[in-house]
Formats: C-alpha cells, structure tokens, sequence
C-alpha cells in the first residue's frame, strides 16, 4: 500500500524557539509571542491590537532553526527518508530553501520540491491549506495511507476530514 508521510516543522519536528514580533507603526517590537501562545485559538485577536503587524522573521533565519531543540519526530523524519518512504514537509513557514539547507545540514538528503510552504496570501487557513494539499497528493499518487507527524488539532481534524476513505494514522511527536 502506497503510504505517504507528512511532518509538520514547529513544535513537530523542533520545539520551537523562535518568536512572532508584533511590530508597530513605527517599527518598534512591542511584544513577542511563541509558537504555542500565537497558535492558540483566538490568539490572533486577542494579541493583535489595531495598528500592530506580525513578524516572522526568527522563522526565516537558518541559524535560528540550526539552534532549535529537535523533538522525537525528528527521529521518524530520519528513518521514513532512510527507507525511501515518500515523505513531505508541510509546514506554515514560508522559506522552503532555508528548511531545505537545514534538512540537508543534518544529513537528511532531502528533495526541496518535497517542501511545502504556506502561502500568506492564500485565500485558505492554515488548517483547509494542509488538507487541500494533502487530498491532491493522494489523488496524484494513489495513496491510501497517510502517517501524519502534526503538533496542532486543528491541522490534524482538517486533513482527516479531507482525506475521506484514506486511512490516516497520526504518529507520536512526543
Ligand atoms: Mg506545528
């Protein structure tokens, strides 16, 4: 059975360290939010106060992520690209190059076209993002089983949703 295998970047793969800056007109940092505050339902609206943006750029930088704790998933990432799995990163952040070099620094001979960023400018969430892709790569492939390495409830209700009559088997970040 034709099996694919699905990891998710933050608090997935690394316990994430980075930050999201709300920024000011001016430019100013006025406070920093973590991956688990800023994804936490609702956090959007409660932390985003008119005339504040979000900056993402601690999750763009390549040192940053080197730096980051890896979690058990890491582990499973290593092992699926060992025994030739068909493998994706689906991931929220939007430098696939950087994953790529990041990926290719920790020995994991990994194809960059195997890396799915999302788009901002996207018409759909996160969450609808990760299952339309995951429902179009079982179509195009034929996949019948999905093994999905995912931190958030939201991601993972949306893509089993999607994937209706594939078996989708959520793997343990630890
Ligand atoms: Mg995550």
């Amino acid at each position: 059975m034709k099996t694919l295998y699905i990891f998710d970047v933050d608090d997935t793969l690394i316990d994430t360290k980075a930050c999201i800056r709300a920024i000011d007109k001016d430019g100013n940092t006025v406070f920093r939010a973590g991956t688990k505050v800023f994804n936490a339902p609702d956090s959007t609206e409660r932390l985003l106060q008119p005339g504040l943006t979000w900056d993402f750029t601690e999750f763009e930088s390549l040192e940053q992520i080197m730096s980051e704790p890896k979690l058990p998933a890491f582990e499973a990432l290593c092992r699926a690209v060992q025994d030739d799995e068909f493998v994706i990163i689906l991931t929220a952040r939007q430098k696939w190059v950087m994953l790529h070099a990041w990926l290719v620094a920790n020995g994991i001979d990994f194809p960059i076209d195997h890396i799915f960023c999302y788009d901002r400018s996207s018409k759909l969430n996160v969450p609808e993002w990760k299952g339309y892709v995951t429902r179009c790569l079982c179509k195009i492939l034929d996949i019948k089983k999905v093994i999905l390495y995912e931190d958030d409830p939201e991601n993972i209700k949306s893509i089993k949703k999607e994937c209706e009559g594939i078996t989708v088997e959520v793997g343990s970040i630890g």
